[in-house]
């Protein structure tokens, strides 16, 4: 018999929490048929303001197999994931949208490629972005090239954080200790045998994405920093590059004056240069700033969720 838990982040989903069960459960037979299972759920409720707890408490205390994690604010989805995995003591964890963004069909072709080829891991990603805003789909692609550019990690095109993972590598993202969480890197950067699967985008079932424009920027920052040093070396580099020109510029400069004499001339291109310097300046040290922070936050350890409930 193999334990599977289904982790599912929740943030006001209240419509949708009934209706991700039942068709995950739909799949149960076809699971058994593949191993004997024992199928359970783990939904974390994050800081829901609607009646998504309630709903959650609800449905496991009509069936057996639902376990839940209620958070006393919202935290985010991925320390939401990171509580999820953490309560897992399955032998296969899978990690899904409360959306219905994810085909729980799905789960059925992963299990036989964990079961009958071996794999550690099976990883999803989407094909096309139909149904989503031709900006955030820019913005998400550019998100993937630069952090494939800039970082170690190769992370595929569209990849969704939905997946299913045997022991060993959840417990090897659990081992992962750091606060700033980015679960599709570190799935990447594991180096496990994973089988990849695609689908179309499908829009989600009901409710609004929680993801606004500037939290996706921020969190796509946050990604980079925490898999790649690359921003910090770009700075260096301009800082060098810069210096060069400058003794070269010196030397001009002091030639030009002790064969043409000193003509006051120029002084735009001086500001220019000057407002140029200065702008790359802040930016540089903004970015710097950045890191530090961002060391300042894992340094202080807080916790990186509170349970308000659980069972
Ligand atoms: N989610 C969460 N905490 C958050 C934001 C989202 O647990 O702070 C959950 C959400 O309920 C859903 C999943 O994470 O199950 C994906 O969120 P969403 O559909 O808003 O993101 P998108 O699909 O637009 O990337
Ligand atoms: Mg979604």
């Amino acid at each position: 018999m193999k334990k599977i838990d289904i982790i599912i982040p929740c943030k006001n989903e209240e419509t949708n929490i009934n209706l991700i069960y039942n068709e995950i459960m739909k799949y149960e037979k076809d699971l058994n048929q593949v191993t004997e299972t024992d199928l359970n759920f783990i939904f974390i409720d994050d800081g829901s303001t609607d009646n998504t707890a309630n709903v959650i408490i609800e449905l496991s205390s009509k069936n057996n197999n639902v376990k839940y994690i209620i958070f006393s604010k919202n935290f985010g989805k991925e320390p939401a994931i990171y509580a999820g995995l953490s309560k897992s003591n399955a032998d296969f964890t899978v990690l899904i949208d409360s959306d219905m963004q994810d085909p729980p069909s799905l789960i059925v072709d992963m299990y036989k490629a964990m079961i009958n080829e071996n794999y550690d891991a099976c990883g999803t990603r989407r094909k096309n972005r139909k149904g989503e805003s031709v900006i955030r789909s820019m913005f998400s692609k550019l998100f993937y090239f630069i952090i494939n550019k800039l970082s170690d990690v190769n992370i595929p095109d569209g990849m969704r954080d939905f997946c299913m993972m045997n022991n060993r590598f959840k417990n090897s993202i659990i081992e992962f200790k750091e606060k700033n969480r980015f679960f599709k890197g570190m799935f990447c950067s594991l180096g496990y045998k994973i089988k990849w699967f695609e689908y179309d985008n499908i829009i989600r079932n009901s409710g609004q994405s929680s993801w606004s424009f500037i939290s996706l920027v921020k969190y796509a920052l946050s990604a980079i920093m925490s898999f790649s040093n690359v921003p910090l070396l770009i700075s260096s580099i301009f800082g060098i590059v810069f210096c060069i020109v400058s003794i070269i510029a010196m030397l001009f400069i002091v030639i030009r004056a002790l064969i043409f004499g000193d003509r006051v001339v120029g002084w735009p291109s001086l500001v220019s240069i000057i407002l140029f310097l200065s702008g790359l300046q802040f930016l540089f040290i903004g970015m710097i700033g950045l890191y530090v922070s961002k060391n300042y936050f894992e340094i202080k350890n807080r916790p990186l969720y509170l349970i308000m409930e659980e069972n």
